[in-house]
């Protein structure tokens, strides 16, 4: 059990142990698992250099085995360095990478579950470019996996992070809420502004179904891992701009546990409903 089971909390042990809520994290963590606080962070920075090293090793000539994806990554990289980019070469490089990581998890590549296989393209999609742009530090950045790491546990905890039990709302919108808390961190806001800006992502995704065409964490998992990095950033800035989740972070957790209960088993990860059930994925 963890020392905190909602963000209130996690935010409260911040303010008594008078540290940083990365960590606050750590502490815990380490606490939990006996371990120092030098062995934790040796292990938060080997899975950054796990995401770090399948990112630059992906090979855009390489297909699944289902045929249903690969290649994608490839050509958003062409794209961006086209100069053709409307959206600019931060979340051009974001988009791709996500693609990127997420083809690697369909050619079974190593990859960081954060929080799942299926979402493991959104928090390497948001802290590695953004840490190139903002020219940060890597400490910089395993200290942003440990604020994500604190959302997703209460995520864990109040929820879900598994799309079979709470839709894709739990997978993607999970990751994205961890991105979203770690992007503030690079920026160096406030911990307040990290959990809302973990509300102001989850909120957003409220409600997406597990979907998996042929039960296969490809089609649509791939491309939402991009929109899961997108709404990440898009999120952070309302927070680090002042804009406030009208709906405090831990109601939006429940909410989402709420809406995964309702949630028919056709739409959460049998492959019955939704994309899966379209005459194309019928027929592929
Ligand atoms: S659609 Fe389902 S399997 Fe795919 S990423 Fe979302 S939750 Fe995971």
């Amino acid at each position: 059990m963890s020392a905190y089971s909602s963000v209130a909390e996690l935010l409260a042990l911040s303010d008594r142990l008078d540290l940083p809520l990365w960590k606050t994290v750590q502490t815990v963590d380490c606490a939990g698992q006996s371990m120092t606080a030098e062995e934790s962070f040796a292990a938060m920075q080997n899975l950054l250099s796990v995401m770090r090293s399948t990112d630059k090793n992906y090979d855009p000539s390489q297909r699944s085995v289902s045929g249903l994806s690969g290649g994608d990554g490839g050509k958003m990289d062409a794209y961006i360095a086209s100069g053709r980019s409307i959206s600019g070469p931060l979340v051009g490089r974001m988009i791709a990478a996500a693609l990127r990581m997420g083809e690697c998890n369909a050619c079974m590549k190593r990859i960081v579950a954060a929080p799942t296989a299926g979402a493991c393209g959104v928090l390497p999609a948001v802290l590695i470019p953004c840490g190139e742009a903002l020219c940060l530090p890597e400490e910089k950045l395993v200290e942003a996996l440990y604020v994500a790491a604190g959302i997703g546990e209460v995520i864990a905890q109040r929820a879900s992070i598994s799309g079979a039990e709470s839709g894709c709302q739990a997978e993607i919108g999970s990751a994205s809420a961890m991105a979203a808390a770690a992007v503030v961190h690079l920026r160096g806001g406030t911990k307040e502004q990290m959990a809302n800006a973990a509300a102001l992502a989850l909120k957003s995704l409220l409600g997406l179904v597990c979907d998996p065409v042929g039960g296969l964490v490809e089609v649509p998992c791939i491309k939402r891992n991009v929109i899961g990095a997108v709404n990440a950033l898009t999120a952070a800035e309302m927070s680090l701009a002042g804009i406030e989740s009208r709906i405090p972070p831990d109601e939006v957790i429940d909410a989402m546990r709420e809406v995964g209960d309702m949630m028919p088993a056709a739409l959460r990860e049998t492959a019955q409903g939704g994309l899966a059930a379209t005459p194309t994925a019928q027929n592929r």
